[in-house]
């Protein structure tokens, strides 16, 4: 392809990318297909010769797109959101052209420096004080397991790194069992072992940890020699939101010098907005500290904030300094590949550019309030509706509910509730998914997309409305 052709064909993908935005209301939000049915539909061998893109991209609309998922849809209410928005792909497309591998400061000074200080920008913008340092961690998962390699050698003495985990004794790690499973995994990559992973019990209406007893286990721990190394507190879980005392999480951590880590994939973005900073009382003590612009801060998936209050301790665990890798003939700048798993990163830094200055943090603000609201106001609907019951949150724009007419066993409702999420997400119109909570099966909500209206969030009602009982009618048939 020489420059010309590339240059018709990238006006197509933007046009492309235009019309797919702009339609993609009319689209059923999860994707219609049956397993197998796009993997039948491509050759079993890779072409010899090069096609033309023409044929590349009516098979683009042919195969794959029935295969999509509408993540950006107005009425995508699954999960956690991945937002985007029109800034940030113009920067994914500039980024796909440079195309920049940015693991040394050198690689590209600008994709560095940008990046240290959108982190600043970032973090001041969330409230967390100066004094920490950021870094753009391709997820979540990826900063927690950063954050928990550098607990267990702040724990170790750095000798887990040059001795190895054999014959050490067991460091504890302390969460309840709303954190997320990225947690578990880095426990397990990390080498703490799932036993060492010790489940907190929560109470009150964030589903947080009992400061009591998360005190309790650790100084059991100690008084039977184990060695505690990291607190990790939840700011909005992934099943319904709990959050966690961060504050009561970091008392116990200071008093016994416990790492603590704080996971706010999904709400950290709401902490733009000062009102719901009660939240994150006390993330000012913490060691560490997560959260996703690429879910909910409008910008493209991969784009994960990660905020250290000792850079020092993360590159003493992280970073490798190989021959090859220096650079010579300067100083005073970072490498950030010291501060994270992989050597390779992306030039994530100019999306969060584009999109904090194409918005403004005041309009950032004013989109995440309306997903706030109008998830309220569907929330007290649904409390209002006859057969309805909201059974958790709202939590910023999360909440869950079940169907529960009477006359019903509650295992007769999980079941009932099984069958009315399937019917919505197969119906299209909306896509919704489910958590159990407190051993009963119930149904998330959750709204932020980019493209969401108050009307598309109060639609959900008109679809459990026109759903529910006929599903009820359905499961009394078969009965
Ligand atoms: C989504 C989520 C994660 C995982 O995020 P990735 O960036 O996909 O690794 C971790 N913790 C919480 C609370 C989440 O909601």
């Amino acid at each position: 392809m020489d420059g010309e052709e590339f240059r018709r064909w990238s006006h197509r993908a933007a046009d492309w990318s235009a019309d797919y935005l702009a339609g993609i209301g009319e689209r059923p939000v999860r994707a219609p297909v049956e397993p197998g049915q796009v993997f039948r539909q491509i050759p079993d061998a890779p072409p010899e010769a090069g096609e033309p893109m023409e044929a590349i991209f009516a098979d683009l609309d042919r195969v794959i797109m029935p295969g999509i998922t509408h993540w950006q849809h107005p009425r995508f209410f699954a999960y956690f959101p991945a937002n985007a928005s029109p800034p940030s792909v113009l920067a994914e497309q500039v980024t796909a052209a440079i195309a920049a591998q940015c693991m040394l400061w050198q690689t590209s000074p600008a994709a560095t420096e940008l990046e240290t200080r959108m982190l600043d920008w970032l973090r001041a913008m969330i409230g967390l004080p100066e004094g920490f340092s950021g870094v753009i961690q391709d997820s979540a998962s990826s900063a927690t397991l950063a954050a928990l390699l550098t607990a267990r050698e702040r724990a170790l003495g750095h000798t887990g790194n040059s001795d190895g985990l054999f014959g050490q004794k067991p460091l504890r790690v302390y969460a309840s069992a709303q954190v997320h499973s990225s947690v578990d995994k880095a426990v397990r990559i990390a080498g703490f072992g799932d036993r060492n992973l010790v489940r907190i019990p929560t109470s009150g209406p964030l589903h947080g940890m009992d400061p009591a007893a998360l005190r309790q286990a650790v100084e059991a721990d100690i008084a039977a020699g184990l060695k505690p190394a990291a607190i990790v507190a939840a700011l909005g879980g992934t099943s319904v939101g709990a959050c966690d005392d961060i504050a009561a999480a970091a008392s116990v951590a200071r008093a016994h010098g416990i790492f603590l880590h704080v996971d706010a994939a999904w709400a950290g973005s709401a902490m733009i907005c000062p009102e719901h900073r009660d939240l994150m009382r006390g993330a000012d003590l913490a060691d560490s500290f997560v959260f996703n612009p690429h879910k909910w801060l409008f910008t493209n998936f991969d784009c994960s904030a990660h905020f250290v209050r000792d850079p020092k301790a993360l590159t003493d665990t992280l970073g490798i300094r190989p021959p090859f890798l220096r650079t010579l003939g300067q100083e005073g700048f970072v490498d950030y590949n010291e501060w994270s798993v992989p050597l390779g990163r992306r030039f994530r830094a100019l999306k969060l550019w584009f999109v904090i200055r194409a918005y403004g943090v005041e309009r950032l603000r004013g989109m995440i309030r309306d997903h706030i609201a109008w998830s309220r106001e569907l929330a007290e609907a649904v409390a209002r509706e006859p057969d309805f019951e909201v059974a958790t949150g709202p939590v910023l724009s999360l909440f869950t509910f079940r169907y529960a007419p009477a006359g019903l066993s509650e295992e007769e409702r999980d079941r009932l509730n099984a069958r009315l999420l399937e019917a919505v997400n197969a119906d299209g119109r909306i896509y919704l998914t489910q958590t159990s909570h407190a051993g009963r099966f119930v149904i998330r909500f959750q709204a932020g997309s980019t493209w969401t209206t108050r009307e598309d969030v109060l639609s959900t009602l008109a679809v459990l409305r026109d759903l529910a009982p006929r599903v009820r009618e359905a499961e009394r048939r078969a009965a």
